[in-house]
């Protein structure tokens, strides 16, 4: 009797131990659009203080002027906390240079939340976790309706809203940002018109008037498209300041002047986001304050955003981000090193923590990409002659047979955090489908029959199988593994990988290269086998041509060759079908059974070679209220706009001061 009450209370300390630990994912509240946001006349407006106080100086307009007629109005009742109070900072890390302000021609402001705080869309994609629909939210384009044969698509634009230097925004910056850098093949936007091709022909854009555009599509319904219509694929460019610059409205300029017009000392750039760039010095800080005439205001009629200041630390490692957040510096940071993950839970612990967990899900995937082109990037006979063997499915289940993926997830991070992923999507990833996952898990004997069948002895007793015919005979089998070097857990892995190739005869050699390079090195196909993060995959349909050999340059493991040469394997043609399909699939239903589809031709056919799948967390400071319940670090979209930054706020008592405090945007006259 006694005996059974101890074993009681161990299982209820074990059970409260886990709850603690790994706080299991509460249920996501899903609303409908309006109850999220609304466009609307409120009967007062308010600002903060250092904005009243420019206002009372005759520096800015009055609120009332600054706010389009019928701002957006973010509803109390999408808010975790409700409404909130002005004041404090931001703090986080950027860990890659920031090139500049002209996002529209693929310059980088230095991501890790950069973007995101000072670029708008169209529509809403980061609002797609929290809605009842699952679709893309309103933004800048309040409401859209499609015609009756589904050709065109019109779309109302906020009337009256105005850039960080109080000039309108209209139709007309859409179709800059459309025809002059998104389709202009001489301007790396981050989208071209291969994404906007319809039935052959490139989507036309016309403005109906300041604030009304449609689109026109040579087949019905390509509803994939609003997908791309959002935050950076269609983050819009101020016209007004770009046009002086591009060589279409200006015979002296040039592509390259274009491209470089927006360098980052030029502060501050022109924006529709909720923060201002003011200070950049590289290698120290990027600071960003609040944009006196964002549009977005709450239902008590305080303009957006609360958090005054944005401050970006710069540094070399995204780890770093980890670090400061463990240390009380940094606000907020995925949690994507499952290295660090008991440390970073193990403080969140402590009494006194200035963070907390936000529980993910399972979107962080580890996979190995195995090259199989025949013609991009194959210099050699033993190029050719390994993706040839990568193109044997016997091969890629050998190599999968021969993962032990418990041990490996063991090796990371003891505990639930991480677990063997087959193959294809994640299992926290939109339209996952467990019932046709076809899984090649680990079996050493059958790894080695494997390779006895496609031939494979080890005919000098070395340990490692040799090639027995054809040109590279007598040669031991050696494959390269390529890893960027900023991703920490996949140098991890093939650690662990290299001595589990051994024992079925692989030799596994790991090419260690910097981001910049390794990116080089996938556009020209040189790799042989590539271990990733790939992050992509949690939202499918937002990635529709990056799941089959769509484009030349998609896959990134199946590339084209140059005259677009490339032999598809069986399966992939009706992955491609699959892929059409869905972009003209309206229903939620439709889609995932034609995401099924895809998902048993992708696993049985071990398109990828899946290693782990991981929880990807959030921590974040105890300060921030607002924070919607179970945001994802990443699905549609990364964290930043998951949780729609301008909503969030900090009590005064616990508010930080800012490092700038009282700045207000300015521009200077040019
Ligand atoms: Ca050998």
């Amino acid at each position: 009797m006694k005996k059974h009450s101890v074993i009681g209370i161990c299982v209820i300390t074990v059970v409260f131990f886990a709850i603690s630990v790994f706080s299991f994912a509460q249920e996501i509240p899903k609303f409908e659009v309006e109850e999220i946001i609304q466009y609307k006349e409120l009967p007062s407006y308010s600002e903060a203080p250092e904005l009243a106080e420019a206002v009372k100086k005759g520096e800015l307009p009055p609120i009332e002027e600054r706010l389009p007629k019928k701002p957006a109005v973010i509803m109390s009742s999408g808010m975790s906390d409700g409404p909130g109070v002005y004041g404090c900072v931001w703090r986080t890390v950027s860990a890659v240079p920031t090139a500049g302000w002209n996002w529209a021609a693929g310059v980088t402001g230095g991501w890790f939340g950069i973007e995101e705080s000072m670029q708008e869309g169209l529509v809403h994609t980061g609002m797609a976790w929290r809605l009842k629909s699952g679709e893309p939210g309103p933004n800048l384009a309040t409401h859209w309706e499609w015609s009756k044969d589904g050709k065109t698509l019109t779309m109302y634009l906020i009337e009256g809203a105005k850039w960080s230097d109080g000039h309108p925004f209209t139709a007309d910056d859409v179709l800059f940002t459309y025809y002059d850098c998104i389709l202009d093949p001489n301007i790396p936007s981050w989208q071209s018109a291969g994404t906007w091709t319809v039935g052959g022909e490139v989507a036309k854009l016309e403005k109906v008037d300041d604030y009304t555009i449609r689109w026109h599509f040579a087949e019905p319904f390509p509803v994939y498209l609003l997908w791309y219509m959002g935050y950076l694929s269609f983050s819009v460019a101020p016209a007004h300041v770009l046009k002086p610059y591009h060589p279409k409205y200006n015979p002296d300029a040039t592509y390259d002047s274009f491209i470089n017009a927006l360098p980052p000392d030029k502060l501050p750039p022109v924006v529709v986001g909720a923060w201002v760039p003011v200070y950049f010095k590289e290698d120290e800080a990027l600071i960003m304050k609040r944009n006196p005439y964002y549009w977005k205001v709450d239902e008590t009629g305080k303009q957006l955003p609360y958090i005054g200041e944005f401050y970006f630390k710069k540094a070399r490692a995204g780890v770093q981000r980890d670090l400061d957040l463990i240390a009380g510096t940094c606000d907020q940071t995925h949690l994507e090193t499952p290295g660090l993950f008991t440390f970073v839970n193990e403080q969140a612990r402590l009494p006194g923590a200035p963070f907390k967990i936000i529980p993910g899900a399972w979107t962080l995937t580890f996979t190995l990409e195995a090259n199989l082109s025949l013609y991009q990037g194959v210099k050699d006979e033993k190029d050719l002659e390994l993706r040839k063997l990568f193109r044997n499915l016997d091969f890629r289940k050998a190599i999968s047979h021969a993962i032990d993926r418990e041990a490996i997830a063991k090796m990371l991070v003891p505990g639930p955090m991480l677990r063997p992923l087959p193959s294809g999507f994640s299992s926290g990833a939109d339209y996952y489908d467990p019932e046709v996952v076809v899984s090649y898990p680990y079996n050493l004997e059958k790894s080695k029959e494997l390779l006895a069948g496609l031939g494979f002895k080890d005919t000098d007793g070395d340990g490692i199988l040799n090639w027995t015919s054809g040109p590279l005979q007598g040669e031991n089998l050696i494959v390269a593994v390529k890893i960027h070097e900023d991703q920490t857990a996949c140098i991890d892995i093939v650690e662990a990988l290299v001595p589990m190739f051994e024992k079925v005869g692989v030799r596994l050699v790991s090419k260690i290269v910097k981001s910049t390079v390794g990116v080089a090195l996938d556009i020209a196909g040189e790799f042989e086998l590539n271990m990733t993060r790939q992050d992509f995959l949690s939202s499918p349909y937002t990635v529709l041509a990056s799941l089959a050999p769509v484009t030349p340059s998609t896959p990134n493991w199946h590339r084209a060759g140059p005259g677009d040469k490339r032999d598809l394997l069986p399966f992939e043609g009706r992955m491609m079908e699959i892929v059409e399909a869905l972009k003209y699939e309206r229903t939620r239903e439709g889609r995932q059974k034609l995401f099924s589809e895809l998902q048993k031709l992708w696993t049985e056919n071990l398109y990828t070679i899946g290693i782990i799948e991981g929880i990807y967390n959030t921590a974040i400071t105890k300060r921030f209220r607002n924070i919607p319940i179970g945001v994802p670090a990443r699905l549609h979209q990364w964290f930043h706009l998951n949780v729609m930054q301008e909503q969030v706020w900090v009590p005064k008592e616990e508010q930080l001061p800012e490092f700038l405090p009282g700045v207000v945007v300015k521009y200077g006259k040019e």
